[in-house]
């Protein structure tokens, strides 16, 4: 069976992606320097190395043991610290994907799958957001992303590997089965900090914005269960096994979902009201942001099983219970 290296594998997202993997009966090679990852989310079956990719020695290392194919999800992820501190995304997510690169040329790895992200649009021109749309990132971290697809494209055009690009639209959710209970560490996105609002951990939830021209005033996003870009992942380390072609898609279910309807959503699911207050627009947040996924459905014969918030949201409130 293939050897997959799942680099950040111990992470939210590449934890899902682990579990999809291993119950295709794939070999499973976790990389994470647990930096945000968690040991607990390395899962049985799955090997380990815990290493940076910062490391170009244990990198070569990994490579050079016979790998098929890399998924590639290591990244600081902090839109905002991404603005304050652009040295260490421009370390992390640029220098350190450059060396995943340079170690699988080295050692002849041909296929990676990349961990990308709606943030390389920037400012929506129109919506739902095809790949067509204008690439012009408003934030560093979205500018890191679009910066490793451009290298991605530039090596796989020079006969030296393919990728799958994967812009993630927002991930959310957990394993239906309750394999993955790692939770993030210090959240910073709606549902986690709803989570720890209706748990206690956080005093209220401020909601950013409600004079935005959406119905109800607050922002739209397009919520995504992170099993269904598990599954995509898979999809796309097949596509490129098998055609050996490069490809780029978005990952979204093209629902928009307000903050104040998954507010609402998360109250009657747990059966209680969230403290909560609105506070001024957040710099940089767009009205609306969906996704036209149709390519990915085309190129991959991908759909997201998930198509309902409250299931989405009930997956996360199970983790609670
Ligand atoms: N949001 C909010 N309060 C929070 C965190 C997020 O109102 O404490 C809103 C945010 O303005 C956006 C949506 O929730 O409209 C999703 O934000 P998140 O940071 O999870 O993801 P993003 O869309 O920025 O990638």
């Amino acid at each position: 069976m293939e050897r997959i290296l799942i680099v950040g594998g111990a992470g939210y997202i590449g934890s899902h992606v682990q579990k999809q993997l291993l119950d295709e009966g794939f070999h499973v090679i976790v990389y994470d320097d647990l930096s945000s990852g968690d040991i607990i989310n390395v899962l049985p079956g799955a090997d380990f190395v815990k290493a940076s990719i910062l490391d170009k020695s244990a990198l070569k290392d990994v490579m050079s043991s016979g790998i098929d194919a890399v998924i590639h999800l290591a990244a600081k992820k902090a839109v905002g610290e991404s603005m304050i501190n652009p040295s260490l995304y421009a370390e992390n997510n640029i220098s350190g994907s450059l060396n995943i690169l340079n170690a699988m040329v080295e050692n002849n790895v041909k296929n990676i799958v990349f961990s990308s992200s709606a943030a390389v649009y920037g400012m929506p021109q129109y919506c739902p957001i095809d790949e067509n749309h204008p690439i012009s990132p408003i934030n560093y971290y979205g500018y890191t992303k679009f910066a490793i697809e451009e290298n991605m494209n530039w090596f796989s055009q020079l006969g030296k590997l393919n990728y799958a690009a994967l812009r993630y639209f927002n991930a959310v959710g957990y394993d239906a089965s309750g394999a993955i209970r790692g939770k993030e560490r210090n959240p910073q996105n709606l549902l986690p900090i709803i989570m720890e609002v209706a748990t206690g951990k956080r005093e209220k939830l401020s909601i950013f914005g409600n004079d935005y021209d959406t119905p109800d005033g607050t922002c739209i996003r397009d919520y995504i269960h992170v099993s269904d870009l598990a599954k995509a992942h898979s999809l796309a380390l097949k596509y490129l096994m098998n055609k050996k072609q490069s490809l780029t898609v978005n990952l979204g279910t093209g629902m928009g979902t307000s903050v104040k309807e998954i507010v609402d959503a998360t109250e009657k699911i747990i059966g209680k009201k969230l403290n909560y207050d609105f506070a001024p627009r957040r710099p940089g947040d767009p009205a609306k942001l969906t996704a036209n996924a149709h390519l990915a459905q085309k190129l991959l014969n991908w759909s997201p099983d998930y198509t309902c918030i409250e299931d989405i949201i009930q997956t996360v409130w199970n983790l609670e219970l």
